[in-house]
């Protein structure tokens, strides 16, 4: 059965007049499921019951179920979700000063295989749906009774290698009418799949890029994810630097700190080169030890050594701070373990 957030208010407009039904009825349905986020058609109680009939035999409202939710020291909650076809996908919660941030995945397993990342050695299933991806904030507003006001699509997959449901789920989070989450409090990390840089660069909207780049030259980023031998950083800086041309928007660059491979004097120079000019922020991101994980985070004086080169030569970089690290929660460390019923 078809699922009824799968689809933005256009295509529910749609499909309301292919069942002989008024075009703002999609309206009032997308008002029930994102503003009063109701769980069932029933509870749509401005609809004729023949409508709300209708709908319960034409579509889904999919309602995930939790199956483990755990709490961090710092607040931070980690959410174990049936995605209701025997598989399961992590959601992560985060408080910040400025509000609510959620952690969203976008695919169940990853093609990835990032050496770093705790993704890498789970079989990649499927994509999620942008109905899925939604779902995830709507089952973690419901359970916490709040409202998220920025979404991070950094959980488990690489959302560029789904794309159209990742660009439809942005659509309907950012509707006024629908979940109402502005563009710019919404940000995409991709591993570097360069075609769809420049897909996105297109699409008109306004949410933040993030580029895993970890590395400065190819030999060395091939060595910790993959994608580079695809896609190695040439072409990746100049689909960057398109992006930025396009849509006038800083990209933001994720570099994670390893022990010994990336974290010394010289890598931070590469990078101040390879980023000279660009309108740009770096994440310095203190690398998490992953179960048969081969690289050790940096020490606390290299991080700070590291950002301050880059913050003196140019380039506005950050130290990221480390959020639910006690219960596996923490950027790329999420476990696939349970990600079975
Ligand atoms: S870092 Fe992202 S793209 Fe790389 S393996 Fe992990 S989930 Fe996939």
């Amino acid at each position: 059965m078809k699922n009824i957030k799968d689809y933005t208010l256009e295509e529910l407009q749609e499909e309301l007049i292919n069942l002989g039904e008024k075009k703002f009825r999609a309206e009032q349905i997308f008002k029930w499921l994102y503003v009063e986020k109701v769980k069932s058609f029933e509870e749509m109680t401005n609809l004729s019951k023949e409508l709300r009939e209708k709908l319960n035999k034409e579509y889904t409202i999919c309602n995930f179920n939790i199956l483990k939710k755990q709490e961090s020291k710092d607040g931070t909650i980690k959410y174990l979700f049936d995605v209701l076809d025997g598989n399961a996908i992590e959601t992560v919660l985060m408080k910040y000063h400025y509000g609510y941030s959620i952690c969203v995945s976008s695919q169940i397993g990853c093609k990835m295989g990032c050496k770093f990342c705790a993704s890498t050695g789970i079989n990649f299933v499927r994509s999620l749906s942008s109905g899925e991806i939604v779902e995830q904030i709507l089952a973690v507003e419901q359970d916490q009774n709040i409202r998220i006001s920025n979404v991070v699509f950094m959980g488990i997959g690489e959302p560029l290698d789904n794309y159209d449901n990742v660009v439809k789920a942005i659509r309907i989070i950012n509707d006024q009418k629908g979940l109402s989450i502005g563009a710019r409090h919404i940000s995409i990390s991709t591993s570097g799949l360069v075609p769809n840089i420049y897909r996105l660069a297109k699409e008109n909207i306004q949410c933040t890029l993030s580029i895993s780049l970890h590395a400065t030259n190819n030999k060395k980023r091939s060595s910790m994810m993959p994608v580079n031998n695809a896609y190695p950083i040439e072409e990746l800086i100049k689909a960057c630097k398109e992006y930025i041309k396009i849509t006038n928007r800083r990209i933001s660059f994720e570099y994670a700190l390893a022990k010994d491979n990336n974290d010394n004097k010289e890598d931070a120079k590469e990078l101040v080169k390879l980023l000279h000019g660009m309108l740009c922020h770096v994440n310095l991101i203190p690398i998490n030890k992953i179960e048969n994980g081969k690289f050790d985070k940096s020490s606390n004086e290299n991080i700070m050594k590291f950002r301050d080169y880059l913050n003196d030569h140019g380039i506005v970089a950050t130290i990221r701070r480390e959020l639910g690290s006690d219960i596996d929660a923490a950027c790329r460390t999420i476990k696939k373990k349970e990600l079975k019923k």
